[in-house]
């Protein structure tokens, strides 16, 4: 069975074509570039969404070397994300599903980062650490739904670093520019807000105070000091979610886990409580069509669950802990 996923929560456009077996035969994406120094508008991105969307479907269905009529199913992210730019997906997805009658499957976006991270590197039942721009939580299943065992109280980590970047007068997406910085600092911590309250974190603070030292310390040593705080609050409570859960696998997904100290942190509290460590390949660890594929085929495959275009919807606020997932134990 061949899908078609379709993402469009935010910044990237995406279409890619996925097997059941879960082969990705192709991931066509195109990012929305704000001006620099401001954050994503989400009528600019959607506006972006609109132009590319045709081309970026042509090419996952030509790099697939497959055509609509050899799609069986037809996945969209629904949610959560930006409004308009939800319902520039939901146009192609729609669109497409209507006019070659394929079933429509709406995806959550959250579970699509989980869902395909677990695939791609064959964690069965871990502790899951999902940081994006849009995410900030640790996950563990139970009970037919993926729980949340803490999440950000305020910001993400994702926006943490795209807002502080972008102080610096830098263009979002920052994450991978702070982390070069930071490893140009000799080490020297400046000392910055920790907050954790018991397994949830917070960020604001951390940015107020982030930006201001700034504006008189060097650059390389805020971003280092900087990540790690941050990194290290997310740690803090991976292992304490890992020590109560009794978990053996931790896997992270997300953009964020493209950083290599946090990853290295990561390790750090997996070894101490004797858990193994997966983390989503860098490819796939940001925002794309593969993983809405691959969770509408789990989902259609298990539910036969689809919506009819006029009854399919978006929901910019749609959480993960309430979406049921059947084909897991
Ligand atoms: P996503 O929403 O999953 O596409 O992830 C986007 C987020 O990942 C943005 O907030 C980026 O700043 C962040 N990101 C990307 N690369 C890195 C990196 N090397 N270190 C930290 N954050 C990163
Ligand atoms: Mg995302």
């Amino acid at each position: 069975m061949l899908c078609l996923g379709v993402e469009s929560t935010a910044h990237t456009f995406g279409c890619s074509i996925v097997d059941s077996k879960g082969k990705v035969l192709s991931d066509s994406r195109d990012v929305y570039k704000a001006p620099e120094g401001s954050g994503i508008h989400p009528r600019e991105a959607s506006r972006h969404h609109m132009e590319v969307s045709s081309d970026i479907l042509k090419q996952a269905l030509k790099s697939a070397g497959v055509s609509m009529k050899d799609v069986d199913i037809v996945g969209y992210s629904a949610g959560p994300g930006l409004g308009p730019c939800l319902r520039v997906g939901a146009v192609v997805a729609r669109t497409v599903a209507g006019f070659y009658k394929k079933p429509l499957v709406p995806v959550n976006h959250a579970l699509g980062h989980v869902e395909l991270g677990a695939m791609l590197t064959g964690a069965s039942d871990p502790l899951v650490l999902l940081v994006s721009g849009g995410h900030t939580m640790t996950l563990a299943f139970s009970h037919g739904r993926w729980r949340v065992f803490g999440e950000t109280l305020d910001i993400t980590v994702g926006q943490l670093l795209d807002q502080f970047g972008r102080s610096l007068g830098f263009a979002s997406p920052c994450g991978g520019r702070i982390e070069q910085l930071a490893s140009q600092s000799q080490g020297q911590y400046l000392q910055l807000p920790y907050i954790v309250k018991g397994n949830d974190v917070s960020f604001s603070g951390l940015l107020t105070a982030a930006a201001k030292l700034a504006l008189e310390k060097s650059h390389s040593d805020v971003c280092y000091s900087l990540q790690e705080t941050a990194f290290a609050m997310l740690a803090e409570a991976v292992e304490r979610a890992l020590s109560f859960t009794e978990k053996k696998e931790m896997m992270i997904v997300g953009g964020v886990a493209a950083n290599k100290r946090l990853v290295q942190m990561l390790e750090a509290a997996c070894g101490r409580q004797g858990a193994k460590l997966f983390a989503c390949p860098i490819k796939f660890a940001g925002d794309n069509g593969a993983q809405i594929a691959w969770t509408a085929l789990q989902e259609y495959g298990a539910t036969k669950n689809q919506v009819d275009v006029e009854e399919s919807f978006v929901q910019q606020s749609w959480r993960l802990d309430t979406v049921d997932v059947s084909w897991r134990l």
